[in-house]
């Protein structure tokens, strides 16, 4: 019997669209590996890593980090066994450099098309919902709007204190979204031809934007494969000439 085939999703969206929360959500629920670049420099900065040390200042600016870190980082981690099943991306690509290397690293673990779902939300929401998002001062995870009673409470995960993300702030939010604007949104023209790509409409609840979301992915997943059947008669017909 055929594998399962393995979904390879990248979650994009301007900061606040809600990407993390709704990778994080779709990973657990179909036991995806969820990659956030934005929480490996979190925890690198935490623990005083060389990288989070290099990539504190920047970040704190609302600024990116190097493409040639990122795709390091990236590369790296997509390229281990547990992340062949398939994987959600949070955070990455952010520049068109970053997309041509994951297509790069992509071909080279051969497992399965790229889907890609961006999330659009208008900007007079992001600048709230940023103003509004806690993160967990102890584990990073962000306070779960799938569950009310956390965002008024302790981090459920590890009991800690929310408190507000250092690049939340207003000044830092107005300097993330016109980089997002300047090298990130570019990729929507990167992608948007491709048959795997799909948008969801991110200015709704959580709960509709994830259902919206898991349909789109699973319509995405199922529309490559009458594209890949149609390729067989081709190679019949190159072969008709020479029989
Ligand atoms: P996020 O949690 O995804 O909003 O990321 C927080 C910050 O981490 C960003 O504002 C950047 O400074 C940095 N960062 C995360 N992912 C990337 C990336 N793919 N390329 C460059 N910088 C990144």
């Amino acid at each position: 019997m055929d594998e399962p085939m393995a979904l390879n999703v990248i979650m994009m969206g301007p900061p606040g669209a809600g990407k993390g929360t709704q990778a994080e959500h779709f990973a657990r629920e179909r036991n995806l590996l969820k990659v956030s670049t934005g929480d490996i420099l979190r925890e690198a900065i935490k623990s005083e890593t060389p990288l989070g040390c290099a990539a504190k200042a920047t970040m704190e600016q609302g600024k990116l980090i190097d493409d040639p870190t990122m795709i390091g980082i990236v590369r790296e981690r997509l390229m281990r066994p547990d992340a062949m099943q398939g994987f959600v991306l949070d955070g990455f690509p952010r520049t068109v450099a970053q997309a041509r290397a994951l297509d790069r690293i992509m071909t080279e673990r051969d497992g399965g098309p790229l889907i890609v779902v961006d999330i659009v939300v208008p900007e007079r929401d992001l600048v709230r919902r940023l103003a509004d998002r806690r993160i967990c001062s102890s584990c990073g995870a962000n306070a779960d709007p799938f569950d009310p009673t956390e965002s008024e409470d302790r981090c459920k995960r590890c009991g800690g204190t929310f408190v507000q993300r250092t690049d939340d702030s207003e000044d830092v939010v107005l300097k993330r979204l016109k980089v997002y604007e300047r090298d990130t949104r570019p990729l929507v023209d990167y992608y948007k031809d491709r048959p795997t790509f799909r948008i969801v409409n991110g200015a709704q609840a959580p709960e509709l934007v994830a259902q919206e979301l898991a349909a789109v992915i699973d319509s995405a997943a199922t529309a490559r494969e009458p594209r890949r059947a149609a390729r067989l008669p081709r190679v019949d017909n190159r072969m008709e000439p020479q029989l």
